[in-house]
């Protein structure tokens, strides 16, 4: 369900209302491999394009440079209560006993005193200082409802106001709802028009668990090149908006949040002017048809071991359902 509510700049910022009944705002600003440009991006993100939506993650190594934006942005008239801020728990604390320790360095990092949203970056446990691609012994047991009690525990004690996962499988998540007794807010998954993951949207669907979609202009270096993709720029020159627009509006259409990353001002703006003009059916549809469906982040570099396992290939980590 969208709802309309006005950013500082009276743009219309539409957001959507999560299980927990907190709303999430529709376009967040993404921050991984922003480094020590992460601050700026905030900062421009937050003060100057109106966003109040951020995605990091500890993996990503910037929480103290989010969190210096945040808390400038904060200085700018901001106030905490308007902001969605999710991190991320990374595959090494994937651990009922490092959950906690893990959100409270989480939230030292960012200066804050809770999360909106804490997510399980990945559904599988790494030992501390795994190789990539993993060394024998490297990849662990990821006892699933522990971690799960855990990060349930956190929400219970107000350190985070929702809590979710990423990169599920169908299987994962039904194994999930199996025991949970708080059910995931949000299923972060890769989404773009070049890899739909129409299932797992689905199931999300059905479940009420909202779906923000990530690298959701196809990634960065390595990634699918969606810019210059010809479907995605046909449509962008017909509505004359920029291919940027177009993908994240596409995400929005199909009921996602989406969270764009950029460290370029310009581009930190343009992508979140997305709210006062759709994509007419017949171009949606277009872009739902676009051939070659590939996930970018497939994973294999950090969990795959092809001789030693647990996981041989990218299919196993995908529980064999693409
Ligand atoms: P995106 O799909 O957001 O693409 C980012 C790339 O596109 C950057 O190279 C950026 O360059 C460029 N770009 C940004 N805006 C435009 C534009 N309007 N026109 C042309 N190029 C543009 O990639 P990400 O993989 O970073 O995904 C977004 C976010 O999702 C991440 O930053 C992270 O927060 C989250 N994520 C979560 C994952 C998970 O496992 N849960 C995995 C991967 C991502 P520039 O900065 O120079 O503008």
């Amino acid at each position: 369900m969208a709802h309309a509510t006005f950013t500082a700049e009276g743009q219309n910022m539409e957001s959507f209302r999560l299980l927990s009944g907190h709303k999430i705002p529709a376009v967040g600003l993404g921050t991984w491999r922003s480094g020590s440009q992460a601050t700026h991006a905030v900062v421009t993100a937050l003060v100057e394009g109106g966003y109040r939506h951020i995605d990091t993650a500890w993996e990503y190594g910037d929480q103290k440079e989010v969190g210096q934006g945040i808390k400038r942005a904060m200085h700018a008239g901001l106030e905490r209560r308007d902001l969605f801020v999710t991190s991320k728990l990374w595959c090494t604390e994937l651990s009922p006993e490092r959950v906690r320790p893990a959100l409270q360095n989480t939230l030292k990092e960012l200066q804050l005193e809770y999360l909106d949203l804490y997510l399980i970056h990945w559904p599988f446990r790494l030992r501390e200082g795994a190789s990539r691609p993993p060394k024998a012994g490297d990849v662990l047991d990821f006892d699933m409802e522990g971690v799960w009690r855990e990060m349930e525990k956190l929400a219970k004690d107000n350190l985070v106001r929702n809590i979710g996962v990423c990169n599920f499988t169908v299987t994962k998540l039904n194994k999930l709802l199996g025991f949970a007794e708080l059910i995931p807010s949000v299923c972060q998954m890769e989404m773009h028009p070049g890899w739909r993951n129409d299932t797992m949207l689905e199931l999300c669907k059905k479940n009420q668990i909202h779906v923000t979609a990530y690298s959701p202009l196809g990634s960065q270096e390595g990634g699918r090149d969606l810019i210059h993709d010809q479907t995605v720029d046909r449509i962008a020159k017909k509505l004359n908006k920029t291919p940027g627009q177009v993908l994240v509006k596409w995400g929005i259409q199909r009921g996602t949040s989406a969270i764009p990353k950029s460290q370029n001002p310009d581009r930190i703006k343009e992508n979140i002017k997305v709210f006062d003009w759709v994509i007419p059916e017949q171009d949606f549809q277009a872009l739902n048809s676009i051939p070659d469906q590939k996930r970018v982040l497939d994973g294999e570099d950090l969990f795959v071991n092809k001789t030693e396992g647990p996981y041989r290939t990218v299919a196993d980590l995908w529980d064999h359902e693409d």
